[in-house]
């Protein structure tokens, strides 16, 4: 006792820089060496933290397909597949990072944000927007901010095609045997995103559904409206009549009002006859079917919903065996996706060529 009191009187009275430690007794120093560890150890800890925090934020930058969902990826925009007629939902989802470690900065110069929700639960971030829109995201590391930038497409891209696989969901289109129409529609449409992603024309690609999910009329039509430039609705004819076997071949319909012209937000102009015989000429050519020409058709009513030029197209028929086989091969299926991209191509070139003249 009495020497703890003496060494810590003897600490009070002198001046703390005079002190040598190897001249201390060797208790005196056994606290100081404790302390030394535990802010050693602490420092370890935050730098830990620190290390484990910044991590995870760039877990959300390199793993975007598993960090934010399907709904939206960093640079990338997607439709997101539960749209319905009056929102799109843009789901973000924070595997690794709590939802509140990280401040979200929403810029929206558009407006397109029609509601923000935070789920701590859930651990996920939504953003409904009034349009589909293209989300980029940035991390702004010195103040802990997420930015989230909303824009419309249009704003970034002059040339947007909106791919439309007919049916799906709980309509299955035309069914012989095991196929369905809108498996076959779908696996085209997919083929044909892909090469327009692949490519560096500028021409970015909607897809009104990406899998066997059912979409209304109005809602694709709604969508293609709001953001696309040209529409096309991909699908497979059907004829069970008598000599069904004699029954093949391509053909592309087409809404002769051309509805589009009245369209004043309209960036791109073509007649839909026009339209229609560019992609009946391509797949035609491409794929050796039977030129069964194009079609004026008033009754359809994606075609008379849509409000930009638009094509339906009847790549082959599913009631003759020979067509059939063709339409669930995958091959050909990537040559019809190779003709329509050309089609595209050929298309959006003929306004620029209409413009310029
Ligand atoms: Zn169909």
């Amino acid at each position: 006792m009495s020497y703890h009191r003496a060494a810590r009187e003897h600490h009070n009275r002198r001046p703390l820089p005079s002190h040598h430690p190897r001249r201390h007794p060797p208790r005196r120093k056994r606290p100081k060496r404790l302390s030394i560890r535990a802010y050693i150890l602490i420092i370890l800890i935050i730098i830990a933290s620190l290390v484990l925090f910044f991590y995870n934020i760039l877990g959300v930058d390199t793993e975007t397909e598993e960090q934010l969902g399907y709904a939206a990826t960093l640079n990338v925009s997607s439709l997101n597949t539960n749209f319905d007629n009056t929102q799109l939902i843009y789901r973000f989802y924070y595997t690794h990072m709590p939802l509140e470690l990280a401040r979200h900065i929403i810029i929206d110069p558009f407006n397109l944000a029609k509601l923000i929700t935070f789920s701590p639960l859930e651990n996920t971030l939504t953003i409904y927007t009034v349009s589909p829109v293209i989300i980029d995201i940035t991390y702004d590391y010195e103040n802990n901010n997420i930015n989230i930038t909303l824009y419309n497409p249009r704003e970034l891209y002059s040339h947007i095609v909106i791919i439309d696989p007919g049916h799906g969901g709980h309509d299955p289109g035309a069914v012989v045997g095991p196929t369905t129409e809108s498996e076959i529609v779908l696996s085209i449409s997919l083929k044909l995103y892909n090469i327009l992603g692949e490519s560096d024309n500028n021409i970015k690609a909607y897809m009104t559904r990406h899998n066997d999910i059912f979409v209304s009329f109005e809602e694709r039509a709604d969508f293609a409206n709001s953001i696309g430039d040209i529409f096309i609705s991909l699908h497979a004819n059907y004829f069970d009549g008598a000599g069904s076997h004699l029954v093949y071949g391509t053909e592309v319909l087409f809404n002769p009002e051309n509805p589009h012209k009245t369209n004043t937000s309209n960036r791109f102009d073509i007649d839909n006859a026009t339209l229609a015989q560019i992609f009946q000429d391509n797949l035609v050519y491409e794929l050796q079917t039977r030129d069964r020409g194009i079609l004026e058709h008033t009754g359809l009513a994606v075609l008379n919903l849509v409000n930009i030029p638009a094509s339906f197209l009847e790549i082959e028929f599913m009631t003759n065996q020979a067509s059939l086989a063709n339409l669930t091969n995958p091959s050909f299926q990537l040559r019809a996706a190779e003709a329509l991209y050309r089609s595209i191509i050929t298309a959006f070139n003929y306004s620029y060529n209409d413009t310029s003249e």
